[in-house]
């Protein structure tokens, strides 16, 4: 159709992920159930997941779960070895830097490479949900592109600006067995680490042996 059309030469291929943000966000929770979430020291966070090959029901399910806990847990993005499973798949209910809310999912995710002008960098804090408790500064660039697929199995491109690059840069990251605090300088990992033993986290999580 010709509104189609023109709808994907304006959004060159990046999926339209800022509408309908309450009602889809609710929709996927309430199908859902909220499971505790993996910490540091986790195996299943230290290493790359396995790309997603299957696009059915249990695709599906996980994605549900995975709002559900991140609704729980208080948290802008989610990864599935969040919830201690080894799959590429990463949810977000997310502002950017206009404080528009982007809500979405992306499957085998991969970060662009951005040219040097496109690459100015922000140094706000940072937080994680299997890092509970502790935040550091860390510098990343203010804007980012993944592409990846949905869970149809669709090819999709999601941008975005702000804490939300933020958000995508982080989310990728775990997929492919690093966490935040990994970026960090030793003393500042370590920092982080003691804010950690010294709080409790407000949401389930996974005790490590
Ligand atoms: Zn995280």
């Amino acid at each position: 159709m010709a509104q189609q059309e023109t709808d994907e030469q304006i959004n060159d291929g990046f999926v339209v992920d800022t509408e309908d943000c309450e009602a889809r966000e609710l929709a996927h929770r309430e199908r859902g159930t909220s499971r505790p979430i993996t910490v540091v020291g986790n195996p299943v966070l230290h290493r790359e997941c396995k790309d997603v090959t299957e696009f059915g029901d249990e695709l599906a399910q996980l994605i549900d779960d995975m709002f559900a806990s991140q609704r729980t847990a208080e948290g802008v993005g989610l990864a599935a070895n969040q919830i201690g499973v080894d799959l590429k798949v990463f949810v977000y209910d997310c502002l950017d830097d206009e404080g528009v809310r982007h809500v979405g999912h992306v499957i085998n995710p991969v970060l662009q490479d951005l040219p040097a002008d496109r690459r100015h960098l922000d140094d706000s804090n940072e937080g994680c949900l299997s890092v509970p408790t502790a935040y550091a500064s860390l510098a990343r660039p203010d804007y980012a592109e993944v592409h990846g697929k949905d869970m149809h199995g669709n090819d999709i491109k999601v941008r975005g600006t702000g804490y939300f690059a933020r958000c995508l840069q982080h989310e990728t990251d775990h997929l492919y067995g690093f966490l935040y605090i990994d970026k960090l300088s030793k003393r500042d990992r370590k920092d982080a680490l003691r804010q950690m033993s010294e709080g409790t986290p407000r949401y389930p999580v996974v005790p490590n042996d």
